[in-house]
């Protein structure tokens, strides 16, 4: 039977040739030099002062978190369904995430919902550009400046995506971008944090180094950081991609389109938007089925994969999980009701950079057939 990828990347000569190098040559007083090489082009890429390669992008969250000095007794925004890594470190800190609402149409959090949420606890909300899509950032950035408090953005999904030609990531004080095999732009594992802020960067750097300022070699540690680092062959891999982005974006790009095009006819179906003034990525094709198909994603899942046709089930609301029970409010589907509305009735096609045009069009022909029979 024909095996059908949800996700995976997109690798030439370049990429084998820039690591091949970098297990050669990147020791010694070189150990950094694809780091370096990497970091800079990616923050030319996005547009900030500042990028530092890390591991994941978790830790690039955490160290976001841990650098704006959110602790105990703080509060932090997260949009309700979103991956579980906007949510994690918030806890890390030993502070509290808070689930608001998400948007009908780009499923990121909305401005009304983030409004809503804010007490005088909070101190950093962590918009995520979900699945390629952009919320309303003029407005969610109005409304933190407001109210004076931090933004984060969660750009994991959303490389390349632009809002007013501004690129994603470049938005909050911090921007963090995740190279977990599945994303976009990869580098097996790995992520990065932009900024514009230098004493934000330069707390970055002593943070992920055990507490130490950069280049220290006394070991005479003050307090008490992280390990969190990317390794040279991981960058001349990314290197590599960030070479090549432009080339990976129109390729998400076009297959977008061959889903748009197979689907156009199929009523009750709604995919990723991308309203006027933005470019989405489209890292991950996205449907919603209307609820009166009746449907869970669950079942369509299991449906699909007899045909070898991987899925991913729309983010739960972090809220309906039992790993933050103790965070949300029992009430969470009544002040959340659009995650809740959209989660159940919503799956990710397959997107991976591999798949060909006839790839998708075997996607969207079963999954035609399955809507009819079920119509
Ligand atoms: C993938 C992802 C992350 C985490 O990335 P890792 O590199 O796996 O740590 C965080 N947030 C979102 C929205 C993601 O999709």
């Amino acid at each position: 039977m024909r095996k059908i990828p949800v996700a995976g990347p997109w690798v030439t000569e370049k990429e084998i040739a820039y690591t091949a190098e970098a297990a050669r040559s990147a020791w010694y007083e070189r150990a950094n030099e694809f780091n370096q090489r990497f970091e800079r082009a990616f923050a030319d890429y996005i547009g900030t002062r500042f990028a530092v390669s890390l591991p994941s992008c978790t830790s690039a969250i955490h160290l976001s978190v841990a650098a704006l000095g959110i602790g105990p007794g703080d509060e932090v925004i997260v949009p309700d369904c979103t991956w579980t890594a906007t949510a994690e470190p918030i806890i890390y800190q030993g502070a509290t995430p808070v689930f608001a609402d998400i948007d009908r149409d780009t499923w990121c959090l909305r401005p009304d919902a983030l409004e809503a949420a804010i007490t005088p606890r909070t101190k950093a909300v962590i918009p995520v550009d979900l699945y390629g899509n952009v919320p309303d950032w003029n407005a969610l950035l109005e409304i933190a400046k407001r109210h004076q408090i931090a933004v984060i953005e969660d750009a994991a999904e959303a490389i390349g995506s632009t809002y007013h030609g501004k690129q994603a990531g470049s938005f909050g004080i911090t921007g963090v971008f995740s190279f977990h095999g599945t994303k976009t732009l990869t580098t097996g594992e790995g992520g990065m944090l932009v900024t514009d802020r230098e004493d934000i960067y330069r707390r970055v750097l002593v943070l992920r180094d055990h507490g130490r300022k950069p280049g220290d070699t006394g070991f005479y540690f003050e307090e008490i950081g992280f390990k969190y680092k990317m390794s040279s062959l991981q960058a001349a891999f990314g290197l590599a991609q960030i070479e090549r982005v432009e080339e990976l974006i129109s390729r998400k790009r076009q297959q977008h389109a061959w889903y748009r095009r197979e689907l156009a006819e199929v009523p009750g179906i709604r995919l990723n938007v991308e309203p006027p003034h933005t470019r989405n990525s489209f890292w991950m094709n996205t449907i919603v089925l209307d609820p009166s198909y009746g449907w869970p994603k669950e079942k369509l899942q299991r449906q699909l994969a007899e045909f070898g046709i991987a899925t991913r089930p729309f983010f739960y609301p972090l809220s309906s999980l039992p790993a933050y029970r103790a965070f949300a409010p029992a009430d969470s589907a009544r002040r959340n009701p659009v995650a809740y509305e959209i989660s159940p009735w919503a799956i990710n096609l397959p997107s991976a950079l591999g798949l060909t045009e006839d790839d998708i069009v075997y996607v969207c022909d079963h999954l035609k057939k399955l809507l009819k029979q079920r119509g």
